[in-house]
């Protein structure tokens, strides 16, 4: 561009301002609008055309009000103003400019020579005085100057808007922040907090800047408080990762849990602090701390409670297995190394199942409240009682000095438990079997104590019930027979040493075979042939029934199954059935699959409960015995008359048969005896539809006696023992015609 004059000799194009962001060289336009005020024209025009020369844009007023005008309706940068002109004056132009256009530059340009009229421009605002006749590089040098004022202070202005901005979004980021942000001094004080400290904790920012964080930390973690902001590490170490609990200011939640995550920081390079602290943490070489504390209170109060649960019985609150054998391991390290001894005693309410079926489990859990209340006051704090299933609580009592301790608390235990227990308006009495093992003479570890203790509860329990035994050789002696036994019928499930019995089971009247009933022997290979008496109940407690019952079955249908073929097609197959049995998942779709696979129908087999069974879990059984009834399938009440069965339940069964125990069968002696009780039994039955089987009918005044009450059905000796499967078919065959 033409920018030179031949008077300046010089081009100032470089260092003509642009306004924001015009500084490349190849932009040429100056964006500097120049307001030139003089009454005299000649001189408005030759600064117009100098400027124009330099490349500076302008306008012209000629004179005060024609300027007054412009600038309300243009933004002026600068202006060079006349002082002395008619009408409105320089002096009032500038008076105007400085109330209302304060961003417009000033320079007088006038004819007046005195330094009072050059001082008294500059009082009313303007920037410079340029006398006339000027120089015309110096009006261009002025111009310059203050148009590059005007734009670094216009660049000041941006930078600070912008960072206004940047640091209000920054506050409001960090205020909005869902964790406590948080900055400490050298001393462990708050030099800053966010908002969020106000929901989270009750405190508002100011109340705890220049606090030290020891008074806001749960006093059982301020050491690990102290861990992670005492001692100021650098480098890599330097930041810390805590779980921390801070106290809240007012509110009903005495604490929050936070996880906090540090580092340290040098603070003077936040430029956090006045000079004065800034000035002392120098001296000190200091380093803060900066850090973001989440609020985790949920996930822990969560986590609590889980572990509340993973360690005690939700029911009684008491202390769970899990948490028994710890203390138990505990213990007994403890006592290894002090000398001591302890004791283990394990407890199980006797007729537990009768309260809890009979008044229904709300009330059975309402008395094992009551039992762990009860025994929970006869304890010192170091010892540890927990509910380890249904009914059975263990005790761990650490630091005794013999039996004769375990003897007292046994005997307080006792007393508290006899008094009633008072369930919905019943009067309970309930009563306890309790083992008890000591260390270290019955047992050198966790699992030999709580075994040998419940070893000699169940010794208890099968000796009368009600009352307490130390663990001993004697009852060691019969575990283990036991033991042996229990091993012997899983050898003789594997190796076939079962075999099954038949006996007939026969119409009073006709005396014709309706049915057998399959009973099991053991071949034992060193013992001889075991009756089940001998190893039912036995395999009923260690579920061994399970893997007999199946075998049983299997074997009882393909009997069957041979004797449709051989054509007692009518006759059906009684087996016996354990409550262990009714209990497993399944039960039910076991029968039946097995009947289907060898081609029998429901109707052909009868299955005997005892009246136990109903003292167990009552819903499961009548649930599998109905899917069964509705497949046809028989079920029969065995050995009815000597249980609790009441005719309550014997309705909610699907029953077809009650079979009349041996007992009242052996009591007839004549048969015209008074034998009220078959009567009602009978007379019951027919009431309730039922078929009736008498069992143990081992002569004839029964026979007679049986026939005259006109019971159906009769099985005993008299009318045929249990004899083989090869027997019991011949017998079959001798009456198929
Ligand atoms: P139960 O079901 O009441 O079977 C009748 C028992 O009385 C049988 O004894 C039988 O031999 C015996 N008995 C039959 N008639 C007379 C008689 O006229 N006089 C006398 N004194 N006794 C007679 P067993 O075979 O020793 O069976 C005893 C019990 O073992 C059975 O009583 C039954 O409860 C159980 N049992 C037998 N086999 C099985 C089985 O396969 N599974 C299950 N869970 N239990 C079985
Ligand atoms: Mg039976
Ligand atoms: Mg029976």
């Amino acid at each position: 561009m033409k920018a030179s004059t031949s008077w300046l000799g010089t081009s100032y194009r470089t260092n003509v301002p642009y306004r924001h962001g015009a500084a490349a060289e190849n932009v040429e336009t100056p964006v500097s609008t120049i307001l030139v005020v003089d009454d005299d024209h000649r001189m408005r025009q030759s600064v117009k055309e100098l400027l124009s020369a330099y490349g500076y844009q302008s306008m012209t007023a000629d004179g005060g009000a024609e300027a007054l005008r412009i600038l309300g309706e243009h933004a002026i940068d600068l202006m060079l103003l006349d002082l002395n002109m008619p009408g409105v004056d320089g002096y009032q132009v500038m008076q105007q400019v400085s109330e209302k256009h304060p961003d417009t530059d000033i320079v007088v340009i006038s004819g007046e020579t005195t330094f009072e009229s050059a001082t008294e421009a500059l009082r009313c605002g303007a920037q410079d005085f340029l006398r006339k006749p000027y120089a015309p590089d110096r009006l261009i040098q002025i111009l310059n100057g203050l148009l590059q004022k005007q734009q670094i202070e216009q660049n000041i202005r941006d930078v600070k808007l912008r960072l206004e901005a940047s640091e209000q979004r920054y506050r409001f980021i960090v205020n909005n922040s869902p964790d406590i942000i948080y900055m400490l001094d050298g001393e462990g004080c708050f030099a800053f907090v966010n908002d969020r400290v106000f929901e989270l904790l009750g405190y508002k920012p100011d109340e705890i800047m220049s606090r030290h964080y020891s008074e806001l930390v749960h006093k059982e973690d301020l050491e690990k408080a102290r861990y992670a902001f005492d001692e100021r590490r650098t480098g890599r170490r330097a930041s810390h990762n805590i779980e921390l609990r801070l106290l809240c200011k007012d509110s009903s939640l005495p604490y929050r849990y936070f996880e906090s995550r540090s580092i340290t920081i040098e603070l003077n390079a936040m430029g956090m602090y006045g000079d004065k602290a800034e000035e002392k943490n120098r001296q000190k070489g200091f380093i803060g701390t900066y850090g973001v504390a989440r609020d985790i209170s949920e996930r822990k109060r969560a986590e609590e409670v889980i572990n509340f649960q993973l360690y005690h019985d939700l029911l009684t609150r008491l202390p769970n297995r899990a948490l028994f054998r710890d203390r138990l391991n505990h213990a007994i390290s403890q006592a290894r190394r002090n000398d001591s001894q302890l004791a283990v005693m394990y407890l199980d309410m006797d007729r537990f199942k009768v309260i809890n079926d009979s008044l229904g489990h709300l009330a059975g859990d309402q008395l094992l409240q009551t039992v762990a209340s009860r025994l929970s006051t006869c304890l010192r704090d170091s010892d540890t009682l927990a509910r380890v299933g249904g009914d059975e609580f263990n005790l761990l009592v650490p630091d005794i000095s013999g039996r004769e301790d375990v003897v007292r608390i046994a005997t307080k235990i006792f007393e508290k438990l006899k008094l009633p227990v008072d369930l919905e308006g019943c009067e309970i009495f309930i009563s306890f079997s309790v083992g008890i093992a000591l260390f270290p003479q019955d047992g050198a570890t966790m699992e030999a104590l709580v075994k040998n203790a419940d070893m000699a509860m169940y010794h208890i329990k099968s000796h009368g019930k009600n009352g307490y035994e130390f663990f001993s050789d004697n009852i060691k002696g019969l575990y283990q027979q036991q033991l042996s036994m229990e091993n012997g019928i899983r050898r003789a499930l594997e190796e076939d040493q079962f075999e099954l019995f038949f006996q007939p089971q026969v119409e009073v009247n006709s005396g014709r075979i309706c049915g057998m009933e399959a009973l099991i022997r053991w071949h034992h290979p060193e013992r001889g042939l075991i009756l089940p008496d001998d190893f039912i109940p036995l395999s009923e407690d260690s579920q061994l029934i399970v893997g007999i019952g199946s075998w049983v079955l299997e074997a009882a249908c393909r009997e069957l199954r041979k004797w449709s073929e051989a054509g007692a097609v009518d006759v059906v197959m009684a087996i016996n059935i354990s409550a262990v049995q009714l209990e497993q998942q399944g039960f039910a779709q076991s029968i039946l699959e097995t009947l289907q696979r060898h081609g029998l129908s429901g109707n052909r087999l009868e299955l005997e409960i005892t009246e136990n069974i109903l003292m167990r879990d009552m819903d499961r059984a009548v649930l599998e015995l109905r899917k069964l009834a509705g497949r046809g399938v028989r079920v029969a009440v065995d050995d009815f008359g000597v249980g609790y069965s009441s005719l309550g339940y014997l309705k909610s069964l699907p029953l077809n048969t009650l079979k009349i125990d041996r007992l009242f069968i052996s009591e007839i002696q004549s048969s015209q005896g008074n034998n009220s009780i078959i009567t009602a039994i009978i007379a019951m039955a027919r009431e309730l539809n039922l078929d009736i089987i008498a069992e143990g009918v081992e002569n004839p005044v029964q026979m007679e006696y049986l026939k005259a009450l006109k019971c159906p059905k009769a099985q005993g000796f008299l009318l045929g023992y249990p004899i083989s499967a090869s027997d019991a078919m011949l017998r079959l065959q001798q009456v198929v015609p």
